[in-house]
């Protein structure tokens, strides 16, 4: 049988190692130096992490709750979480953006009361283990077809004790359009393919493995759409 991931995933790497790393990194941050579409999906992601902080938060407080970022970044999601007295574990696929966002932690956090700086560590998430109260997976779909996010979706939920939180490009009609419109994800590489999910399948790969989803979320702008789950043990 192929691996997870494949050989989209050797093309993933490299693109987050090199150019997608000078891109990505742009997009999370805060300089000026944005085109107005960078703008607008740095805009969009930036809800899409306050709705996950959010979602998070909402039941039980976070202080010393374990939470694997899997796909971290460049940290948009770690640092806030760790900044909550999360204990955080963070991991991707590459390199470049593990060092990025273990510079800005220890930045942002070093100094601050009852906050530990996350555990940062160079892997992709097929092959993370361990048990984490909470899994969150933030815009790391959208790289692979749904064939692989199957499998990607059931080991996530295989490393989460609790809750699993996801989010992903939803498949519909507009988006769809303004995918072949080509606006988005120029080029064609395959690392700037952006693979969109329709949320039923989502729901059916976690019901496979005996999770449900209790919460959703919605986060639109205008060239980014993200669909926000969280699922628990059915
Ligand atoms: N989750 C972060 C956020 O929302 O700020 C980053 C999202 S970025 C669009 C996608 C990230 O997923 C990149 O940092 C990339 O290196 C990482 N990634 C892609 N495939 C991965 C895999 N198989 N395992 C772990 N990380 C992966």
């Amino acid at each position: 049988a192929e691996e997870v991931g494949g050989g989209d995933k050797e093309v993933v790497r490299e693109y987050f190692n090199n150019s997608g790393f000078q891109r990505w990194r742009k997009i999370y941050g805060d300089t000026d130096d944005v085109n107005r579409v960078q703008k607008d999906i740095r805009v969009g992601h930036s809800k899409t992490v306050e709705n996950a902080l959010k979602m998070l938060a909402d039941d039980v407080p976070l202080r010393g709750v374990t939470v694997c970022d899997a796909g971290c970044g460049t940290g948009s999601l770690s640092i806030p979480l760790a900044k909550e007295g999360a204990v955080v574990f963070s991991s991707d696929i590459s390199a470049a953006m593990v060092a990025e966002a273990e510079k800005q932690a220890t930045e942002q956090l070093a100094g601050l009361e009852n906050v530990s700086i996350p555990k940062f560590e160079v892997k992709d998430l097929e092959s993370l283990d361990g048990k984490y109260d909470t899994v969150v997976c933030l815009d790391v779909l959208i790289h692979y077809p749904q064939s692989k996010a199957d499998g990607m979706i059931a080991h996530l939920a295989s490393l989460a004790e609790n809750r699993l939180i996801l989010s992903f490009a939803p498949k519909t009609f507009y988006y769809d359009l303004l995918k072949r419109v080509g606006e988005l994800f120029p080029g064609p590489s395959k690392a700037t393919r952006a693979y969109l999910h329709a949320e039923a399948d989502v729901e059916r790969a976690l019901k496979k493995v005996g999770w449900r989803i209790r919460k959703r979320g919605l986060i639109t702008t205008q060239f980014y759409f993200a669909r926000l789950v969280e699922a628990v043990p059915a």
